[in-house]
């Protein structure tokens, strides 16, 4: 059976690697980024490369953007050069950026105006696990769509949660991302205590990484923290970003976010320091000071 065509918005961090996985399996594929420097590894690797979202889309089964922020996605898949106004009626529409959950609404309601059904799908998992095929896909939509797009999502992850309608697949990106930029500010502030403490750091840091507040992602943070290597898995401008977007979701629901509110604080002075286009995990460095 033939494989159905791919068009791919977005060769960033996580773009670059997910666009790989589907030319590696087979998908004909076209590409688009803004910067256009960013699709040369791909056309090297056989993707045919766009110069608009719209000549990206037209003719595509499925397209998918994977880009910064709601901004972002507005102007990959809105207006004259953008995907919607090339895509084929019956073409799938798959934003796997991390938006908010009201972005997404928007989007789906443009979509169907076009005849074009639409998933929301971001992901955890970050830079490795793009290029290793190893996202945990976030699915909001109808789960008959998903099926028609799921051996393209399924060369990308190991694994694809439906997890409602639009909207909702947002929300639960929204909640794992607050729960690690809290998690991850903790830690950092953990860290500069005890370093500035002058307590023996070896037994202290073995001490909390072993017991509860060990976390995966706590661990994760004190690698990074530690080696000092803050080559951007996930820059802290999108984590802020995430922070923000779920503080202003939650508003919506009635529940405050004072946690995030803070930890969203300290990353913003961090971006002041010039910390945004660095790892998260960089957020120690200012507390170092
Ligand atoms: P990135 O490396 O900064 O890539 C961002 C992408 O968005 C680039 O293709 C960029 O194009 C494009 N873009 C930004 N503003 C744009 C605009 N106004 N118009 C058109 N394109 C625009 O970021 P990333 O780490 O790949 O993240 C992409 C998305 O995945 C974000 O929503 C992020 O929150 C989410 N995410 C990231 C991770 C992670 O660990 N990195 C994990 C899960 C989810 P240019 O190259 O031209 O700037």
């Amino acid at each position: 059976m033939t494989k159905p065509s791919i068009a791919f918005l977005g060769l960033g961090i996580m773009g670059g690697g997910m666009a790989h996985r589907l030319l590696a399996a087979g998908f004909p594929l076209t590409v688009y980024n803004r910067n256009a420097d960013k699709a040369k590894t791909l056309a090297a690797a056989g993707a045919k490369v766009a110069a608009t979202p719209r000549e990206a889309a037209a003719g595509a089964d499925i397209i998918i953007s994977m880009v910064a922020d709601d901004g972002a996605a507005r102007s990959v898949w809105l207006g004259d050069n953008g995907a919607l106004a090339g895509a084929k009626a019956g073409a799938v529409v798959v934003d796997c950026s991390t938006v908010t959950p009201d972005w997404a609404k928007e989007l789906s309601a443009a979509a169907t105006k076009k005849n074009c059904p639409m998933l929301e799908a971001p992901v955890t998992g970050t830079k490795p696990h793009a290029a290793a095929g190893e996202l945990v896909f976030l699915v909001g939509g109808e789960a008959e769509i998903l099926d028609k797009v799921r051996p393209a999502l399924a060369v990308m992850s190991k694994a694809i949660l439906h997890v409602g309608p639009i909207g909702s697949g947002a929300l639960v990106k929204l909640l794992n991302n607050f729960l690690c930029g809290v998690q991850a500010v903790s830690w950092a502030e953990a860290l500069a205590l005890i370093e500035k403490s002058g307590i023996n750091k070896a037994l202290a840091v073995d001490f909390l990484l072993q017991g509860n507040p060990g976390s995966p992602l706590v661990k994760t943070m004190n690698t990074r923290m530690t080696v000092r290597d803050y080559t951007p898995n996930f820059a802290m401008r999108l984590m802020a970003k995430d922070l923000g977007y779920s503080i202003a979701a939650a508003k919506q629901h009635g529940v405050e976010l004072a946690t995030v509110a803070s930890a969203l604080e300290v990353m913003k002075k961090a971006i002041a320091q010039d910390y945004g286009e660095k790892d998260f995990s960089s957020v120690v460095e200012i507390l170092r000071k």
